[in-house]
């Protein structure tokens, strides 16, 4: 997968570490870690051409919102948002941690790769789930679903819990089964209250390096890319449930009038102004059911 060079420049001193599809880290001249939302967006595995305006500074409000609400049950990597002006707004100073090598999900639904494991095993990662379940059905309890982390452009893969006491010892798998499982506790109860149900959540933890210390949550928190969103009105079990944000673009990309075929290497086509308006609408809806903010329009 090709990732674009990061388009802004930053004051000398800072040192380019990474582009992932979404985000650019930066090694401040301090030795912090300089955490950039930009506005791509991906789908189907592809970073499209067209960003989407506003993303990356909204990605970045909701997750500090949500370090915020957290606060008091897990520490975060967050230490400022004093960024340099390129970046004000998409941005934040975190420390940089030694991250564990695991994509700690949660799940409180089914659906996705979880309900693919559970067509075929009656389980997820492992954990066994009653029968009859069905696309979207609430979870009796929520579930911790570890995946591995993927290199850019692969899928992550569902391991068992097992599994992640072999990569990163007992204690550690343990604490971050308990951590992931009371933060999606917290945040899917808040979520309710703001009218969206909270289907399942990707958190990642770190630590300082070398340190036995307790695990920071890091990365991005809780933002529509992270985590899937569902308007509660319309939760109906039994069919797919239309992604929160990338829904638009996903209809659009698979119908006659984009002209892409999936099916091939191409990338997708740029996509059309309604569709960027659209989308770019439903982020600042996340914004404003979690916050109960107005989003004010930035980037134009
Ligand atoms: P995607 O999230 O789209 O699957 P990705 O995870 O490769 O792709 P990004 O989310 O854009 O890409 O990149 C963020 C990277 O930063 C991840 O590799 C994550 O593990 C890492 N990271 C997050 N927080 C910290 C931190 N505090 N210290 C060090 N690395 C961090
Ligand atoms: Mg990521």
């Amino acid at each position: 997968m090709q990732v674009p060079e990061p388009d802004y420049e930053l004051p000398a001193g800072y040192q380019h570490i990474y582009s992932g599809k979404v985000r650019d880290l930066w090694r401040t001249p301090d030795g912090e870690l300089l955490f950039v939302a930009s506005d791509r967006i991906s789908a189907y595995d592809h970073i499209l051409s067209t960003p989407i305006p506003d993303k990356g500074r909204i990605l970045t409000a909701v997750s500090l919102w949500w370090f915020d609400q957290l606060s008091d049950l897990v520490p975060n990597h967050v230490v400022s948002t004093e960024v340099p002006d390129a970046v004000a707004g998409r941005a934040m100073i975190c420390h940089n941690l030694e991250m564990a090598p695991i994509e700690c999900v949660a799940r409180g639904y089914l659906t996705g790769s979880g309900i693919i494991e559970y067509q075929q095993s009656g389980s997820v990662c492992g954990v066994e789930l009653p029968e009859g379940l069905i696309e979207a059905s609430q979870l009796p309890e929520a579930i911790y679903t570890p995946a591995t982390k993927a290199e850019l452009g692969d899928h992550d893969e569902n391991i068992s819990f097992e599994r992640t006491v072999d990569i990163v010892g007992k204690a550690d798998a343990e604490q971050l089964r308990e951590l992931t499982l009371s933060v999606y506790t917290r945040a899917e109860q808040i979520a309710r209250d703001a009218g969206l149900i909270l289907a399942d959540t990707k958190f990642e933890f770190g630590r300082p390096a070398g340190t036995a210390d307790g695990f920071v949550l890091a990365d991005e928190v809780l933002t529509p890319d992270s985590s899937r969103y569902w308007p509660a009105e319309q939760y109906e079990p039994g069919k797919v449930q239309p992604s929160f944000d990338k829904q638009f673009v996903r209809n659009w990309l698979t119908s006659p009038e984009s002209g892409w075929d999936r099916s091939t290497d191409t990338p997708p086509p740029p996509l059309p102004d309604v569709v960027v308006e659209q989308t770019r609408e439903k982020y600042a809806e996340a914004y404003r059911r979690l916050t109960g903010k107005q989003w004010v329009r930035q980037a134009d």
